[in-house]
């Protein structure tokens, strides 16, 4: 029989296979007989996430693309001749990581993985060009998640919403207060600020768990959202405080905000991850707007009447001049 017929490659396409470089045609030829080159139509799914793979494909003609979580998914490469594709698989035996697609008409050469290792035992060259196109590999893959950190980091620059509590961060307090505060001086509005803190939180940490103390954070925070008017400007200050901007608000409203707020949260039940319910208490101080202040300075005495409402046993608001 004609070796050559029933070839699937002929020795110009092989030399020019970035896989065979440098390998010498008669040492592989045997393996490659009868394997049948296939031509796939455009648009055919190749490999799959959801279907285990044995087979490494070699581009002999034509491109395929790489797609992540679906076949029309985020295209995260293209292949064209002489590039590989399912070649983990063979050796790792695990399911496909991407979908391979095929762009255009796609000429490709199936290898299964009994025949790949036995070229890869029959060639030495054959091995060095495997090891190179998985280490070119390794490095696309870094890319892209270096790529895809870096996108996170920028989203999380720009986020103003806290996960846990889904109250406003940091961030968005230093602008939206600070014109909130502007405008009240430039109106000659008054303006109070609370800043409430969490009873023996760390207690409740130690006793149940950490993820008991988030769940007792978030009722807290949308408890006291609830307590407050939509004009209200409610933000996570740090890691169990609150800090709340009362525009057009006097003294004793504010007082009596605060104190709404704190009743609310004594008298609900919260219920903890265990299916347990558990009681909270809240300490809040409160400050007011005066002549030459800052945004800083009257979150500052919010602070202070905050440390006084702990120093006075907890479980109170406090208010200091
Ligand atoms: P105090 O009444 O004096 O406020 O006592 P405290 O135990 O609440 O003391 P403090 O306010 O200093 O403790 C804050 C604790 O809150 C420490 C920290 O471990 C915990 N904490 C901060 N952020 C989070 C969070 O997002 N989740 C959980 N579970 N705990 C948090
Ligand atoms: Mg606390
Ligand atoms: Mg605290």
């Amino acid at each position: 029989m004609d070796p050559k017929s029933t070839l699937p490659i002929t020795r110009g396409e092989f030399a020019g296979l970035a896989l065979f470089h440098k390998v010498s045609f008669e040492s592989i030829a045997g393996y490659l007989l009868g394997i049948p080159a296939v031509e796939y139509e455009p648009d055919t799914v190749i490999i799959s996430p959801q279907v285990a793979n044995a087979t490494m494909y070699v581009v002999l003609s034509g491109s395929l693309e790489v797609r992540l979580e679906a076949p029309d998914g985020l295209l995260v490469g293209t292949l064209s001749q002489g590039d590989c594709a399912g070649e983990m698989s063979v050796f790792d035996n695990s399911d496909p990581s991407a979908w391979v697609v095929s762009r255009d008409t796609a000429r490709l050469l199936p290898l299964e993985r009994d025949i790949v290792l036995a070229m890869l035992h029959a060639s030495h060259d054959l091995c060095l060009n495997l090891l190179h196109i998985l280490s070119q590999r390794l490095r696309f893959n870094n890319r892209v998640m270096t790529a895809d950190k870096h996108h996170i980091r920028r989203i999380e620059e720009y986020a103003t919403v806290d996960a846990l509590t889904g109250l406003h961060n940091r961030r968005w307090m230093q602008s939206m207060f600070e014109r909130e505060f502007q405008r009240s001086i430039m109106g000659n509005l008054p303006l109070c600020a609370l800043m409430l803190d969490i009873d023996f939180f760390k207690k409740v940490n130690d006793t149940y768990g950490h993820l008991a103390g988030d769940s007792v954070l978030a009722v807290i925070a949308q408890t006291t959202t609830m307590s407050l008017r939509p004009s209200d400007m409610i933000v996570r200050y740090g890691g169990e405080e609150i800090a709340i901007l009362l525009p057009s608000t006097v003294e004793e409203d504010a007082m009596m905000v605060a104190e709404r707020v704190r009743h609310a949260v004594l008298h609900r039940n919260i219920e903890l991850p265990d299916g347990t319910f558990h009681k909270a208490t809240v300490s809040i101080g409160v400050s007011v707007l005066r002549a030459g202040d800052s945004m800083e300075a009257l979150i500052a005495r919010a602070d202070k009447s905050l440390y006084t409402a702990k120093a006075s046993g907890r479980n109170c608001t406090r208010l200091i001049a």
